[in-house]
C-alpha cells in the first residue's frame, strides 16, 4: 500500500450493509468503528454480528477464537466524531438519500485527518457529487458492497470525476484484503449492477400487478429458466423494499421513464411492507 498503511475503517450506518462491511472488514484484520445514529441500531448489528461470526466458524470460514477476536476489533458508537477521527478509510453507508449522503460527507470532511479516504456505499448515485462537497473530492470514491455482504464477492468501485490515481489503488487494495473482487466502473448513474438489477426488478413487480404469473412463478421461471441464483422479488424483499424505491426514484430522476417505479412497489412501502427487515414484502417472514 506504499506510503499509506490501512489499519482502521470506520463505517457509517449500521443497517443491513453497515454491518455486513463490518463483518467483512474485521474478518480482514482491520480495527473497525461502526457508528449509527441509533443505539437500537448498533444492538441489532451487534447481534447480527456475533451470531454470523459463531456461524462462520461452524462452516470453517474463520478459524475456532476467529469469532471472538473479530468482535473484538469492532466498537459500537452513537458519536460519528469517536468513531472517524482516527479511520483510515471511512465507508457511509446510511440512507439512499443525497442530501443525507452530502450532510454525512461533509461533517467527515471535518472530522478525518486530510490523508483519511472517503467511500460511499450507494447503490446508485453520484461520488462526484458526495465529494464535490468536501474539501478533498480526490479522496472520495464509492465502494459498493453487495447484500448479503459476507457472502458476496463483488465491490463495485466507483471513481468520481476528481478521485485521484491513488485513492482508487487504496480502495482496491481494501477490497482485496477482504477477500473481495473488483470491477472498476466510470461513473453513470446505477452504476453497472444497480442499473440492471434495479430494470429486472422493475418489470417483475410490474407482470406481478398485470397478473402474469404469482410471485413464485416469476421468481421460479428466473431461477429455472434464466439460471438466476435468486429470483428478483425476493432478491427485491432481501435488499428493502424502501431501499429499492429510493434507487428506482434516483434511476428514474437520472436516467428517465424505463426506470419508473412500479406502483405495486410504492404501494407497498406506503404500508409499511419492507420485504424481510419488516417481515413481510413480495412474501411472508417469520
Ligand atoms: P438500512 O436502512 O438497513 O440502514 C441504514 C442505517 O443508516 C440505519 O441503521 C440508520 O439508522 C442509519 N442512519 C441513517 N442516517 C444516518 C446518519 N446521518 N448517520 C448515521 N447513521 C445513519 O439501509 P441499507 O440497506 O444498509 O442501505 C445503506 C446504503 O447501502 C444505501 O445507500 C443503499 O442504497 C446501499 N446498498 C444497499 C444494499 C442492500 O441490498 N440493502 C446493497 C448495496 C448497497
Amino acid at each position: 500500500m506504499g506510503k499509506f498503511t490501512m489499519k482502521k475503517i470506520a463505517v457509517i450506518g449500521g443497517g443491513i450493509m453497515g454491518r455486513g462491511i463490518a463483518y467483512a472488514a474485521t474478518v480482514a484484520g482491520f480495527q473497525v468503528h461502526l457508528h449509527d445514529l441509533y443505539p437500537e441500531a448498533l444492538e441489532k448489528a451487534k447481534t447480527y454480528l456475533e451470531t454470523e461470526l459463531r456461524k462462520s466458524v461452524h462452516h470453517g470460514f474463520i478459524r475456532p477464537g476467529e469469532d471472538e477476536a473479530s468482535l473484538n476489533r469492532i466498537t459500537f458508537t452513537t458519536n460519528m466524531e469517536e468513531a472517524a477521527v482516527e479511520a483510515d478509510l471511512v465507508i457511509e453507508a446510511v440512507l439512499e438519500k443525497m442530501e443525507i449522503k452530502v450532510d454525512v460527507f461533509k461533517k467527515l470532511d471535518k472530522i478525518c485527518p486530510s490523508q483519511t479516504i472517503l467511500a460511499t456505499n450507494t447503490s446508485t448515485m453520484s461520488p462526484t457529487e458526495i465529494g464535490a462537497q468536501t474539501s478533498r473530492p480526490e479522496r472520495c470514491i464509492a465502494m459498493h458492497f453487495f447484500n448479503p455482504v459476507h457472502k458476496m464477492k463483488l465491490i463495485e468501485i466507483v471513481r468520481g470525476l476528481d478521485t485521484s490515481d491513488e485513492t482508487f489503488r487504496i480502495a482496491k487494495k481494501a477490497a482485496e484484503a477482504m477477500n473481495k473482487e473488483v470491477v472498476e466502473v466510470n461513473e453513470f448513474p446505477g452504476f453497472v449492477t444497480s442499473r440492471m438489477n434495479c430494470l429486472i426488478g422493475n418489470e417483475a413487480m410490474n407482470m406481478l400487478m398485470e397478473g402474469v404469473a404469482s410471485a413464485e412463478d416469476i421468481d421460479k421461471a428466473m431461477k429455472l429458466g434464466l439460471n438466476h441464483p435468486m429470483g428478483p422479488l425476493e432478491l427485491a424483499d432481501l435488499v428493502g423494499l424502501d431501499t429499492r424505491l429510493r434507487n428506482m426514484e434516483y434511476l428514474y430522476q437520472t436516467l428517465g421513464e424505463k426506470y419508473r417505479p412500479c406502483p405495486l412497489l410504492i404501494k407497498y412501502v406506503k404500508a409499511g411492507r419492507l420485504g424481510r427487515k419488516s417481515g413481510a414484502g413480495f412474501y411472508k417472514y417469520d
